[in-house]
């Protein structure tokens, strides 16, 4: 797998990856008429995450790639953790990312007549029994890879006893986990999922879709390949775990396809990032125990969470190109998201002036009821992007760190008897600091020189450093919520014996109120559309935004800051 990228022209040209690969000699072989059908499956019971996102790239783009289709299809084969909830946000996020399903949305559970048909019918054949034993007697028959399983007392009932009491499970006669319905395979088998894996349980919570009509539901086994099958799906692409699961679909499958048509199972390495968990269940712990904000607080790795924090859907798609698809499992860097994510909103994200940690800066030579309007650049990386206007006057903001008294060699911001320029404005010299009696810094005292606006000859004179500040009385108070990652342990999947909440980031959300902005930011404000605050980094304003109340998130830090880049 070769890949090429022209940084110039960003367009990236490269080899089929294996996946592609396999529906290509499919495709070409003719097999299943020469259809492509994929599927994205996922079980209604949480917010997708960026893992799904990896899924959700494959199946929807194999897909686009070669002309085929791709399916939605909801796996909601337990109740007891499914909600409708999960499935509008799941639609909503696959639409966000750029996808579309068509009018080809399906529910394993409309599949649930055909799938009660197809156990009856294996019982008549001899091919699948009532157990009456719980599920731990059942466990603790098994085996191990090693040792073969003990074939269950009630294996060899009759076919009469079966079908009655298949019925009368799903009539709701017996109570949760009094009996299932295994296939009748192998209790010897190498593979452990040949050794009569369970088809069928009792649940009687109601389900969100088909309410109290069934008190058994389907295996995830028993349910995926013929609900492939009853879909016409031709490549059923999943994540590795389910290896060796594989051949139990094919037996499954078995039972239905005939030579002219069989969905295939291919498998695919899963997205494991660093600093967060990837688990569902863990996932929801954080949410209803309130260690987060919901499902789509800023920090979380699911979509909604990054939508929110200004993550883009650009980003995240050339994040998952980035990493690619493989065959064996990785712990991919967060970092990497991070880049692809900067990349993006260095080329989106319109520029814009706020100061985080304000301190006031006098410019004694000014006249205090001057006001002047400076041309800013909306995004240098758009040419046409266009400018906006920004206010100028005597008393202004520049961020705190931007000054000090006493400066090492090569401090190239503001200090006393220094001068540097206000971004897009003036050069200004500092004459004097006035401190409170604890002897804190309260205003800085400077002069500017009025030939070295933009245009005037002054204009290129250059001083060594360019701070961002904003009008302190045109200036709008607004909130940050400065994010960090959700965990301080690089990989807290791979600590089982440490309670995962334990490993939380306790500084994983700081929250700045008094940050002054320039009015154009304040303006406008669309939630998910993310500005570059310069030399700070990316934000976006939040859905907690009032009229009354400013909030913006931050999505990212600057990697380098535009000084940097600027003198490059
Ligand atoms: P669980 O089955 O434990 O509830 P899940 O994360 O597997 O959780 P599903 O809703 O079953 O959730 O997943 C839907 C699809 O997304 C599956 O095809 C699955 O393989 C894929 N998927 C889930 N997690 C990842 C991941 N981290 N990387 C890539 N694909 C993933
Ligand atoms: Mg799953």
């Amino acid at each position: 797998m070769s890949e090429t990228i022209n940084n110039e022209s960003q367009e990236t040209t490269r080899s089929l990856n294996f996946v592609e690969q396999i529906v290509a000699d499919d495709l070409k072989e003719g097999k299943n008429g020469g259809r492509l059908n994929t599927r994205f499956p996922p079980e209604p019971n949480g917010y997708l995450h960026i893992g799904h996102a990896k899924a959700i790239c494959m199946d929807f783009g194999v897909a686009e790639k070669f002309g085929g289709t791709c399916n939605l299809r909801f796996d909601d084969t337990n109740p007891v953790k499914e909600d409708v909830e999960y499935v509008d946000s799941i639609r909503e996020d696959i639409h966000w990312l750029g996808f579309d399903w068509g009018d080809r949305e399906y529910y394993a559970s409309d599949y649930f007549p055909q799938l009660y048909e197809l156990a009856l019918r294996l019982i008549r054949e001899g091919k699948a029994y009532v157990d009456d034993q719980t599920s731990e007697e059942i466990a603790a028959q098994k085996g191990t890879p090693t040792r073969p399983g003990i074939e269950s007392p009630y294996r060899n009932r009759s076919v009469e006893e079966n079908l009655d009491l298949f019925q009368r499970m799903n009539a709701g006669e017996f109570e949760e986990g009094a009996r299932v319905l295994r296939a009748k395979i192998d209790m010897a088998s190498d593979n452990m999922h040949f050794r009569d894996p369970i088809m069928y349980r009792i649940i009687k919570h109601p389900h969100h879709r088909t309410g109290t009509t069934w008190k058994v539901y389907p295996m995830y086994d028993f349910a995926h390949g013929q609900s492939d099958y009853f879909e016409g799906v031709t490549h059923s692409i999943c994540t590795l775990e389910f290896v060796p699961h594989r051949p139990l679909y094919d037996y499954f499958v078995d039972e239905l396809a005939d030579e002219t048509y069989r969905p295939r199972q291919i498998e695919f390495n899963r997205l494991n990032l660093t600093y967060t968990v990837m688990s569902k269940r863990k996932l929801l712990q954080l949410v209803k125990e309130g260690l987060v904000a919901g499902w789509d607080d800023p920090r979380m790795p699911t979509i909604s969470g990054m939508r929110r924090r200004g993550y883009t859907p650009a980003s995240i798609r050339n994040f998952i190109d980035l990493i690619g698809y493989t065959k064996y499992e990785a712990l991919n860097s967060i970092s990497l998201l991070e880049h692809a994510v900067r990349d993006d909103l260095n080329r989106v994200a319109t520029r814009g002036m706020a100061v985080i940690n304000p301190v006031k800066v006098v410019i004694t030579n000014y006249p205090e009821d001057k006001e002047e309007i400076l041309e800013m650049e909306n995004n240098p990386e758009q040419p046409d992007s266009g400018t906006h206007q920004m206010p100028f006057s005597r008393e202004i903001y520049i961020e705190r760190e931007d000054f000090m008294e006493n400066p090492p060699k090569k401090f190239f911001r503001l200090a006393p008897g220094g001068e540097v320029r206000l971004k897009g404005g003036y050069i200004i010299k500092c004459t004097d600091v006035v401190k409170d009696d604890e002897g804190n810094i309260v205003e800085i005292h400077c002069t500017y020189d009025p030939e070295t606006r933009s245009g005037l000859p002054g204009s290129m004179r250059k001083v060594k450093g360019t701070l961002h500040w904003v009008s302190a009385k045109h200036a709008v108070d607004a909130t940050v919520r400065l994010y960090d990652r959700l965990f301080n342990v690089e990989n807290p999947a791979a600590e089982p014996d440490r309670d995962f909440r334990e490993m939380l980031n306790p500084d994983s959300l700081k929250v700045v109120t008094g940050v002054k902005i320039e009015p154009f930011l304040a303006q406008n404000l669309k939630p998910g559309t993310p500005y570059q605050f310069q030399r700070i980094g990316y934000f976006t304003p939040d859905l907690d935004c009032t009229d009354s109340e400013i909030v913006f998130n931050r999505t990212i830090s600057l990697k380098d800051s535009w000084e940097k880049a600027k003198n490059k």
